[in-house]
């Protein structure tokens, strides 16, 4: 039957989004154990949640049969303190995915266009397809976004404009210098969007709110997914100038975000020791890596993020070739980087475990 051809032909042209591949189903495919199975492919929290967060998951469990709190109320109010801004500019996500999605639903249409850098994070490119928008591809010279470059591609048309940073997959970083520089030169029909999902892990994170709090149309993306460890909840957020989350509260559903998120994001904020925890263990594996791959003469590209990103000769054939040893690492061909693969930062001998498998399967290559 050809049903496609009466569905909209925006989702009907999506190539969907692959994701890591899963631990169970690795397990199921290669008979393996699924313990035994390193998983360095999503640039999740090796050290898991925070524990306030698991007290707080455990204690919600007997209300499940009650709505979560549409307003995200306590959650949204301790963000905003932290943050220094306004109640209503925060914005509750189903991972901060989601808020990129309620930003293109909002502002993007065959009309419009929204750029991004060539290697920036995947979704912004399927979410501009799904909303039959433009996507304007911008050069990035040694993976770092250029962003002279992307003021200069702004048109009429231009309604988004995304600087994810630092960005995934390069784990590349621009500074507050030349976001002043740019921030201008953007016209004000443009909605930026500065995606900090690695926020955490910077030790000198360039200002972004400021704009927001100018009241310039910026939205900030942040997210519990990576430094806070709560990938499987799916809660994220967007720090937004007042009148661009007034737009993203009308196109999200009235329970977009669970309530056992919102309670677990809520008791990860006060689990400092924990973020300090995991940045410091990402600082050593990062260390590691570079160091490694220095002494192997393999190409990689600095990162100040929680994965790295080297050149292996062949990124699917050593993706498929670490896979049968059970280490899962994301191959890159998908970003226009077939000879690449990105590798999340585990803990120390998860770590070990993947250099090694790597080191195996290039020597026997
Ligand atoms: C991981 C990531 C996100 C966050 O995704 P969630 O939906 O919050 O899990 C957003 N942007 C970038 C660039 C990422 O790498």
């Amino acid at each position: 039957m050809s049903t496609a051809k009466y569905a909209n032909q925006f989702v009907c042209d999506l190539h969907a989004y692959e994701p890591g591949k899963p631990i169970e189903e690795t397990a199921r495919e290669l008979g393996l154990d699924p313990d035994s199975i390193v998983k360095v492919a999503s640039n999740e929290n090796p050290l898991g949640p925070a524990p306030m967060a698991l007290e707080a998951i455990r204690g919600a469990a007997s209300e499940m049969h009650i709505y979560p709190d549409g307003g995200g109320y306590k959650l949204r109010a301790a963000l905003a303190q932290k943050h220094d801004i306004e109640f209503s500019q925060v914005v509750l996500g189903n991972g901060s995915n989601e808020i990129i999605e309620l930003l293109c639903h909002s502002f993007l249409n065959p009309r419009a266009a929204l750029i991004a850098a060539e290697h920036a994070f995947v979704v912004y490119k399927l979410m501009a397809t799904l909303f039959g928008a433009k996507y304007v591809e911008v050069p990035d010279p040694n993976f770092v976004h250029d962003l002279d470059a992307m003021a200069e591609a702004v048109t009429e048309e231009t309604r988004l404009l995304f600087i994810a940073n630092p960005n995934n997959p390069t784990g590349t970083i621009v500074g507050e210098e030349e976001i002043a520089r740019f921030m201008a030169k953007v016209p004000e029909h443009v909605v930026v969007v500065f995606d900090e999902a690695y926020h955490e892990f910077l030790t000198d994170a360039p200002d972004t709110l400021k704009y927001v709090r100018e009241g310039r149309n910026v939205a900030v993306l942040r997210t519990f997914s990576k430094a806070y460890g709560l990938a499987g909840l799916r809660i994220g957020y967007g720090l937004c100038a007042p009148q661009v989350a007034a737009i993203l509260q009308k196109a999200r559903q009235p329970f977009n975000t669970n309530e056992v998120a919102q309670r677990a994001a809520l008791a990860s904020l006060q689990d400092v020791a924990h973020v300090q925890a995991t940045v410091e263990n990402n600082a050593v594996g990062l260390s590691f890596y570079e160091e490694a791959f220095q002494q192997r003469g393999l190409e990689y590209v600095p990162s100040v993020a929680n994965f790295i990103l080297v050149n292996v000769g062949d990124g699917d054939a050593v993706f498929s070739a670490m896979l049968k040893e059970g280490v899962i690492v994301r191959a890159m061909s998908g970003y226009k980087l077939p000879g690449w693969v990105r590798i999340s930062i585990g803990t120390e001998s998860e770590n070990s475990r993947a250099l090694a498998v790597l080191d195996q399967v290039l020597g026997s290559q």
